[in-house]
């Protein structure tokens, strides 16, 4: 009895001090500027100024900003039947953020993802608990680029999300059945078959009513649609999505 209060004590100890290492070998950086930031500053107030947040007013069903309050939905969403019920995102993809998540990506800033998430539950918070979502589930990689990057970039801010609002992630509520040719270099109408059956559900998700979908940059949304499906597929009810970067509609 002894010996396992002993070892149980050496093993938090153990974490502790790994936890303590990582600080000092990886001191948390800011994502605008890749600096050490300062405490209590995970952003600087500088880098503050040089990104735009998503406010109102925006597109009411992909979180994309619009010119005017006037305006519903933006171009690609008029006429545009989506999967998804309704979707928000942090910041303006441009500038500084297009190379905060290119650095989080394929640089291994991976601890960004912390303060993606921290922002994004002080954005959005409010709406995802309103919305009454049972899952958070990031966009799967396919598994050979997941090995390949080390991470999958949206996992670390869907794990983070979760535990910041306490609702349970789910990792693997569906996976990338195929390796699919990176959207950018296609056109839509190539991209939307690109991404046809490209997700399918691993669980019967029928018991979850709401999902959050969790990605790091939304574009056109046919991702996002292919996603959604492949959960709404297996039951699901409806699915809402949070990223970090999108573009706008002016
Ligand atoms: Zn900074
Ligand atoms: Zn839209």
């Amino acid at each position: 009895m002894k010996i396992k209060y002993i070892l149980n004590k050496f093993v938090k100890f153990c974490k502790n001090l790994d936890g303590f290492c990582m600080e000092l070998l990886y001191p948390p950086r800011c994502p605008v500027c890749d600096e050490v930031a300062a405490e209590g500053f995970p952003i600087c107030p500088g880098c503050r100024k040089r990104i735009r947040e998503v406010k109102e007013p925006v597109c009411q069903k992909c979180g994309k900003p619009v010119s005017h309050n006037r305006k519903e939905f933006c171009r690609d969403c008029v006429g545009r039947n989506h999967e998804f019920t309704q979707g928000k995102a942090l910041w303006v993809y441009e500038k500084d953020v297009r190379q905060s998540i290119y650095r989080f990506k394929y640089q291994n800033r991976r601890d960004y993802g912390k303060v993606y998430a921290m922002e994004l539950a002080e954005a959005w918070g409010t709406w995802i608990l309103k919305n009454h979502i049972q899952a958070i589930a990031p966009v799967p990689l396919y598994p050979g680029k997941k090995r390949r990057r080390g991470f999958n970039q949206a996992e670390v801010v869907a794990v983070e999300l979760g535990r910041i609002l306490g609702i349970p992630v789910e990792k693997n509520l569906f996976i990338r059945t195929r390796d699919t040719r990176p959207q950018k270099e296609l056109n839509v109408w190539e991209r939307k078959n690109n991404l046809k059956k490209s997700f399918k559900s691993r669980k019967n998700v029928v018991q979850l009513e709401c999902i959050l979908i969790i990605d790091d940059i939304y574009t056109t949304g046919s991702t996002m649609d292919a996603a959604a499906l492949a959960l709404r597929e297996a039951g699901a009810g409806n699915i809402y999505f949070c990223c970090i970067g999108i573009g706008t509609d002016f």
